[in-house]
């Protein structure tokens, strides 16, 4: 469950863009202080009792009671845990026959756009950084044997960009959306390569085996400064592709592409458990980074 959101009690700012089945808005929640919100986020005094918060509001497209079902669904997941490297839901607002999910603000955006607009800045140590703050998130999840579904450079964010000197980034992963079993075939396919390829198939094998494939397929972008794999590919091609079982182009750091190819095991049992994969990826010493950004051979 969550906590519900009366209507007045947010307001809707300018257009972000659209998800699945989805448009965000920035927005503006007014919470009472002293109420559950223990909150560190921008925020503006208003007087002794209330502040507001900036926020985003996720607008479920109107359709099937399905859907919104699985989008409360993705609500009540994020409202259970709590996590540095997770984005906070506030709740969910139920404004006339519009379903919205009110979440905070991430002040510098998605990572894909980082990748590719500060591509000149980036460093190795930066993208480990980000590479070990996503698998401590996701062992977070894992621990709790919750399952994430929808781990991809678009759904983190930048809390911190972290490009000046002495300084750090500092991410937070999105929620999931609307959770994929309502997605699809063909929404399920335009995820590849980031769903896992036993999901395609059946919805059901949803687990964090396949949150595992997603971060291989994650620590792909950040290599490769935001680049795609498959990119071009059309839907069929991209199903040929994980039927013929083929492997996704390596990075040329030899230790994070080990850690990719073990991610991108085509039986999932066979996918290292994201505890193992943290200790893997604290155990790498930054000094030991040489060359994690070029692409190897040909890409597409
Ligand atoms: P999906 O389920 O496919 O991820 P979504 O509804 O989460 O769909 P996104 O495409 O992930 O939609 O997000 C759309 C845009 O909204 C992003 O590109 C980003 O710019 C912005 N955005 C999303 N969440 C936040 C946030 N918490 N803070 C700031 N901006 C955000
Ligand atoms: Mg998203």
């Amino acid at each position: 469950s969550f906590h519900q959101i009366r209507k007045n009690e947010i307001t809707q700012k300018s257009h972000l863009g659209q998800g699945t089945r989805t448009n965000i808005y920035e927005g503006v929640l007014r919470v009472s202080c002293g109420a559950e919100h223990d909150v560190d986020y921008d925020y503006r005094e208003l007087n002794n009792n209330s502040r507001d918060l900036r926020v985003i509001l996720k607008v479920l497209d109107p359709g099937h009671q399905d859907i919104a079902l699985a989008f409360f669904e993705t609500a009540s997941l994020m409202s259970q845990v709590s996590n540095i490297h997770l984005v906070f839901v506030h709740g969910v607002c139920v404004r006339e026959s519009e379903n919205i999910m009110v979440e905070e603000f991430v002040e510098h955006g998605p990572l894909d756009v980082c990748l590719r607009k500060d591509k000149s800045l980036i460093t190795p140590g930066w993208k480990f950084t980000v590479a070990r703050q996503l698998a401590s998130a996701l062992s977070y999840l894992e621990d709790k044997r919750l399952v994430h579904g929808n781990v991809c450079a678009k759904n983190i964010l930048l809390a911190r960009k972290g490009l000046e000197d002495g300084s750090s980034p500092f991410i937070k992963l999105s929620d999931p959306g609307v959770t994929f079993t309502v997605l699809s075939r063909e929404e399920r396919v335009d995820r590849i390569p980031w769903i896992a390829p036993e999901c395609v198939r059946n919805v059901s094998s949803l687990s964090t085996a396949a949150d595992k494939w997603s971060f291989g397929t994650t620590l792909l972008e950040i290599c490769f400064n935001g680049e795609v794999p498959l990119k071009e590919r059309t839907a069929s091609e991209k199903e040929r592709f994980y039927e013929k079982e083929l492997g996704l182009p390596e990075p040329s750091f030899k230790e994070l592409a080990d850690l990719i190819n073990l991610c991108h095991n085509y039986n999932p049992s066979g996918r290292p458990s994201f505890r193992t994969i943290l200790r893997d990826l604290t155990q790498l010493q930054p000094h030991d980074l040489s060359d994690i950004g070029s692409i190897s051979s040909d890409y597409s």
